[in-house]
């Protein structure tokens, strides 16, 4: 890292960064003080006008998302970013930008929320400037699906043509009074249920989310026969514990409900859609919660901060194929109960 004097070329720089003071005649802003230690070769940092810096796409990361917006036309109970009222009428700019700035080697990019779909057309834009500049980025949106209700939107996505891309979708009950209540927003199971079919109408592949919590766990199984009979073209499903932060922490003990209170529900789930062809995972569950039956269905997140162990874990010989816990989730003893596996009591369960 070489020191300013000042006299650099800084054509092309939009600012400077330092962990140390610099020349106070620089050609460009100088925010000095910062910790830059963790940030990397093509990472992407958004500096705002009182020099806050945030690192918005870590290069190295194999889980990087925009943040379309914070705000939501839902209210789920169990959110994990809480919404809130804000401006975005800058963010298409900004996301658009950042995109343009990533290196198009990336595998992967999420878009988050908030409701990302809030954006309207703003969001067909920053995926079409995906599509553009980074063609082979897989493109993963997370979204409540209720704006895919219009048919005429879920068209314009599915006119993007991005080659790579799928839309993650909650659904959390067949019954549309309980996922209502879940999410807080009356008529939003139609409006999923029927924003799910437009975009498969239109062949945008579609990925299920079930969180998991006191509410919907009591009617898993009948909630896969549902998804069944009427989400059969979802590319797939995923099974989900539930991220102890934001809402959910608020919420707590209205939501939550030990694994081993659902596993039984959760097998049936998983086993129905799984024999019908369709493709399961079940993430955030550590392996010892799970029959042994559901444990080739578990996956590990890409993200290390859901692959947390508590120090229990240490003898557990499966540990390397575990699921683990969100590292917020260590800070409730309840939600990180373990059963370490050993050879020994595989042997014992076996027999
Ligand atoms: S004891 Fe720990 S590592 Fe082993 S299955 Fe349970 S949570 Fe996973």
């Amino acid at each position: 890292m070489a020191a300013l004097v000042g006299t650099e070329d800084l054509s092309g720089y939009l600012a400077v960064i330092s962990e140390e003071g610099g020349p106070r005649s620089l050609s460009v802003p100088l925010v000095h003080g910062v910790s830059i230690a963790h940030l990397d070769d093509r990472d992407i940092v958004h500096i705002n006008r009182r020099g806050y810096v945030r690192t918005v796409i870590r290069n190295q990361s194999v889980s990087n998302s925009l943040f379309a917006t914070d705000r939501c036309n839902s209210l789920c109970l169990m959110c994990s970013q809480p919404p809130r009222e804000t401006d975005d009428r800058a963010k298409v700019a900004e996301l658009t930008r950042i995109v343009g700035l990533m290196d198009p080697a990336t595998k992967e990019l999420g878009i988050t929320g908030g409701e990302p779909t809030l954006l309207g057309e703003g969001l067909l834009e920053i995926i079409a400037t995906c599509k553009a500049r980074l063609p082979n980025t897989a493109l993963h949106i997370l979204s409540n699906g209720r704006r895919f209700w219009y048919s005429s939107y879920a068209r314009k996505l599915a006119a993007v043509e991005h080659p790579d891309l799928m839309v993650g979708i909650p659904v959390y009950s067949d019954i549309d009074s309980l996922h209502d209540y879940v999410v807080q927003a009356k008529g939003a199971f139609d409006e999923t249920i029927i924003g799910l079919q437009n975009l498969a109408r239109f062949d945008v592949p579609v990925e299920i989310r079930v969180v998991i919590q006191r509410h919907t766990a009591p009617r898993l199984p009948e909630l896969a026969e549902f998804i069944y009979r009427n989400l059969t073209f979802a590319s797939h499903v995923a099974f989900m514990g539930l991220e102890i932060t934001g809402f959910a922490k608020a919420n707590l003990d209205q939501l939550w409900i030990p694994p081993e209170d659902y596993r039984v529900g959760l097998e049936a789930a998983v086993t129905r859609l799984a024999t019908a062809g369709l493709n399961v995972s079940i993430y955030n569950h550590p392996l010892c919660s799970l029959p042994e039956s559901l444990w080739s269905f578990s996956r590990q997140s890409i993200s290390d901060w859901k692959n947390e162990f508590p120090p229990e874990c240490e003898p557990c010989e499966v540990r390397p194929s575990c699921g683990g816990f969100f590292a917020w989730n260590l800070n409730h003893p309840q939600a990180c109960k373990v059963r370490p596996v050993t050879t020994e009591s595989l042997r014992s369960t076996a027999s």
